[in-house]
């Protein structure tokens, strides 16, 4: 089978490697559709801290092929998406059921073979059924979806509040139309990208910021009656907005951060005063996953989709074939263009499988 081999920093190559075999409590997954992450943009641009070669590819979805003696809740057949974090299910953190912070998890698609290749095994508790009305685009994108249901969920928007998103990327749009679905009042959107600010008007953003054209905190206060926002969400992951969420929230108001800072965040008198001086709470969101494994993140996100309440078609950007994957990742990582969600293929795709 073909697989698409990471040999080193945004280097890959296209093999023939042998089909893997799911072992007792494993399934094959045929896959049909994989995401790439801003993560693994990331990691290709710094550094790599895994074994190489290896298939990444932690976004996928696919069809159950074969499974192994032990499998019981899937079949062969099954349309399916993964969850993949295998969590050790033996720390303190897992035995609490926040797998997100496990001691010693293993990660499809760094630690193990992920989804850029035509077939990788799974534990059958990674998998999420999707019935036959999800597309695998669709549902390929559970996994950032997930990731944005794990914030929204954890900091509980009130009916009514106002609530400022930093980062209007894939998990900024995600997070966007969760949020939506609360009853949520005002949602402003930030960004300094004119392309994604336009963009995120589709998703249900109420006003948008660029905020390298405008005053971030004199827009805030004449869009809030001068008190900030009930809630801060940073899905953009710099250390100017990572500061500017301490700036724009209102009088005992709530903070989560999401993006991943990376590089040193600096805060300035003024920004750490207010987390006192104004009473914030502060959250921070690791991932997806709750008990029962993996939790209601998934399975609502596979069920809102579904229920047509969730657009994620329009943020595909790029489609690719998984022999073309290094164009794929040369464009993200490059920045050769404005890209949203890139979507990997490791067959040849027919129309109707969009
Ligand atoms: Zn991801
Ligand atoms: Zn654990």
């Amino acid at each position: 089978m073909k697989a698409a081999l990471l040999k080193g920093l945004n280097y890959f190559e296209i093999e023939e490697i042998e089909k893997p075999v799911p072992s007792d409590h494993e399934v094959l997954v045929k896959v049909k559709a994989a995401g790439i992450c801003g993560s693994d943009i990331h990691k290709m641009q710094n550094e790599w801290k895994y074994e190489l070669p290896m298939v990444t590819g932690h976004e996928f979805s696919g069809v159950i092929e074969s499974i192994g003696t032990e499998v019981k809740k899937v079949s062969v057949g099954d349309r399916v998406a993964i969850a993949p974090l295998i969590p050790c299910h033996e720390c303190t953190y897992c035995k609490s059921g926040k797998y997100q912070l496990c001691e010693n998890y293993t990660m499809i698609g760094s630690h193990r073979y992920g989804g850029f290749e035509e077939y990788v095994t799974v534990p059958e508790e990674n998998v999420i059924n999707i019935g036959e009305n999800i597309s695998f685009e669709e549902a390929a994108m559970i996994e950032p979806l997930a990731v944005a249901a794990h914030g929204v969920m954890g900091l509980d928007p009130k009916l009514g509040d106002t609530v400022a998103v930093f980062g209007l990327g894939t998990i900024g749009i995600l997070t966007v139309q969760w949020l939506r679905l609360t009853g949520v009042k005002k949602i402003i959107g930030i960004d300094i990208d004119p392309n994604k600010i336009k963009e995120a008007m589709k998703y249900g953003v109420t006003d948008t910021i660029n905020s390298l054209e405008e005053s971030l905190e004199d827009r805030i206060f004449e869009l809030t009656d001068n008190k900030g926002v009930d809630i801060a969400i940073e899905c953009a992951g710099s250390k100017i907005t990572e500061e500017q969420c301490l700036l724009i929230t209102r009088k005992g108001g709530l903070i989560g951060y999401q993006g991943i800072a990376y590089s040193d965040v600096l805060l300035h008198q003024k920004a750490f005063e207010n987390i006192f001086r104004r009473e914030y709470t502060i959250k921070g969101f690791w991932n997806s996953y709750s008990a029962p494994f993996p939790g209601k993140e998934w399975i609502h996100s596979a069920e809102f989709i579904e229920q047509g309440k969730i657009n994620l078609k329009d943020l595909i950007s790029h489609r690719y074939e998984l022999n073309d994957i290094q164009k794929a990742f040369n464009l993200t990582v490059n920045r050769e263009e404005s890209y949203n969600k890139v979507m990997i293929f490791p067959e040849e795709r027919k129309e109707e499988e969009k």
